[in-house]
């Protein structure tokens, strides 16, 4: 065979292995499960794979990961028998940083020197490197299903890495063995009694079987049975359970806020098991909005990027496994197909449905999850116009008056002022400037509540005629706003009533001063202390939205 090549780490992949291999992070187990979901990806996408081209599966066509210990040389094996890696592969995935998780693991750590390297790590994971958290040496030989070559992937993580061709001897059969030597600090890695408990505890429900051999060339006992969790019955399941699942399919290191697991039967049969997480993922507010559910059709991982659900749920986790679509059918062409639109439907109404419920019976559990996800869910009040009731529904609100809690619509509009015909709102960035603006007086001095809607989204949902049991939203910033019908409060002074015409001459001044900076001077209701305040036209633009739009340059 030709002689290894050597290669140099892309610098970042540097920078991280400098991190794995002096790594103070305490939980260093967590590199198996990297490595046993590495390992059942692969598997999956050859039974993904396997569907067109069944000679892909030969005559071995069951998953199966093995681990295999060797205590006396110190070394852990972790063996898939999944699509596996070229060398062409392995120079590109093992080489650089292929993970977008890694990416943003980078980059929040040279966003945030002071914080500690651990605590970052435990909060994202980084895929297939941290194995150097335990191993001196990994090495990797695989053979790509469907080839007649193999290569070894070789690194002690401190700065380069080479590939090798390999005699067909010395990789798997198919698939990929990836063989980590351990650190002196790290050789219990290698005995059963912590290697079983550390499967069972983060990967017990991958959905592929796993095997442990107590040494090399031992029988193997099952340690994982790689049955699919989400078709057992809910009853089987203990939170633990759950708990794992989600974080090993959700790649999260949280646990689940609330988990949502049923099987629709009907039109359509699907099984549907989802996670909203405890804590916002790092990639909530990404361009792409990318969602997160991960789609089988029977059994068979298909695709992570089929929309699942709309994007303003992409802070779900979990997955949809469908009975009725075909499994032959492209990626792309799943994404069309008007089964994935019905089960959309079905998920999304259903996923509303249980935060409605959970916000009914739980008020705590659910104001937990509005607040992390809440300015997600409200892209849904624009996007999704058959939804905006139940969205309006669930949504909250910091307003004039709650205080540090929230306010529902409902508590709102329980709490009309008489001859109250809108629902008043002011947007901004800030919800402490918001709060004390001078727009508020004259609402204020009527007991009229104000909602302080702070979040970007805010801008675009209120403009596109949202209203909630016939009383539209309407911004006070907004002139016209006729307040004179509404009493002020009791213990609001009423205004000393300025002799009109001296009143008008000092309009005429002023507009004829303003002309140009503004279309109109008025007298208005809505200040009590302060003495002017802007306004927009009635039927113009919001204020904010204006500033908004000529931030982004329109
Ligand atoms: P991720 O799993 O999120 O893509 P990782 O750092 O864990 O990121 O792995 C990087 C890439 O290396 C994977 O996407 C895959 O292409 C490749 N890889 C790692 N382990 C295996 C394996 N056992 N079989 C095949 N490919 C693998
Ligand atoms: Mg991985």
């Amino acid at each position: 065979a030709a002689p290894p090549e050597t290669h140099a780490f892309e610098a970042d992949v540097s920078k991280l292995l400098h991190m794995m291999v002096h790594s103070v992070y305490s939980d260093r187990d967590v590199f198996l499960r990297e490595l046993i979901s590495n390992a059942a990806d692969a598997c999956e996408k050859l039974r993904y794979e396997g569907i067109a081209t069944p000679a892909l599966l030969g005559d071995d066509p069951h998953p199966r990961i093995s681990l295999t210990l060797d205590p006396d040389q110190g070394r852990l094996t972790i063996e898939d028998n999944g699509i596996g890696m070229t060398a062409a592969d392995m120079g590109e995935t093992l080489g650089t940083i292929a993970r977008s998780g890694t990416k943003a693991f980078m980059d929040r750590l040279a966003a945030d020197a002071g914080k500690a390297d651990s605590q970052l790590i435990g909060q994202f994971g980084v895929g297939f490197y941290s194995a150097f958290m335990v191993a001196r040496e990994v090495e990797v030989f695989s053979r790509r299903a469907g080839t007649d070559a193999a290569a070894c992937w070789r690194s002690d993580g401190l700065g380069t890495y080479t590939i090798a061709p390999v005699d067909l001897t010395e990789a798997p059969p198919r698939g990929t063995r990836v063989v980590l030597h351990l650190l002196d600090d790290a050789k219990s890695y290698a005995e059963r009694f912590t290697v079983e408990r550390i499967v069972k505890a983060q990967s017990g429900h991958v959905p592929v079987p796993i095997t442990l051999l107590e040494k090399p060339d031992a029988e193997g006992n099952l340690v994982a049975d790689g049955a699919a969790l989400w078709l057992k019955p809910r009853s089987e399941i203990s939170e633990e359970d759950y708990a794992d699942f989600y974080r090993s399919v959700a790649g999260q290191y949280d646990k689940p806020a609330h988990t949502i697991h049923y099987r629709a039967e009907g039109r359509y049969e699907y099984s549907v098991l989802t996670f909203i997480p405890q804590s916002k993922p790092f990639d909530l507010f990404d361009p792409d909005r990318k969602g997160h559910i991960k789609l089988y059709v029977r059994r068979v991982f298909i695709t992570d990027e089929a929309p699942v659900l709309p994007r303003y749920l992409r802070f779900v986790r979990g997955l949809v496994d469908s009975t009725d679509l075909p499994l032959n059918m492209s990626r792309e062409m799943i994404q069309d197909s008007p089964v994935l639109a019905a089960i959309q439907k079905g998920v999304t109404g259903r996923l509303l449905g249980e935060l409605q419920k959970l916000a009914d019976s739980d008020g705590d559990a659910y104001l937990q999850i509005w607040e992390n996800f809440g300015a997600v869910l409200k892209e849904g009040l624009y996007e999704d116009f058959e939804r905006r009731e139940a969205l309006l529904g669930l949504a909250r609100f910091k307003s004039t008056r709650s205080g540090d809690g929230w306010r529902s619509l409902k508590d709102y509009v329980a709490d009309l002022r008489e001859n109250q015909t809108a629902i008043y709102y002011a947007t901004g960035n800030d919800l402490d400037r918001l709060s004390t603006s001078p727009q508020l007086e004259g609402f204020r001095a009527r007991g009229i509540e104000v909602l302080l809607l702070p979040d970007q989204v805010d801008n675009f949902w209120t403009t596109v005629g949202v209203d909630h049991e016939g009383k539209p939203f309407k911004s006070v910033t907004q002139g016209g706003t006729d307040l004179t019908l509404i009493p002020l409060s009791d213990d609001t002074e009423a205004p000393v009533q300025a002799d009109s015409d001296a009143v008008d001459g000092f309009l005429a001044f002023a507009r004829n001063a303003l002309a140009g900076a503004v279309s109109d001077v008025r007298v208005s209701e809505r200040l009590t202390s302060s003495a002017v305040c802007l306004v927009a036209p009635e039927s113009g633009m919001d204020r904010q939205l204006e500033k908004l739009l000529a931030s982004a340059g329109q």
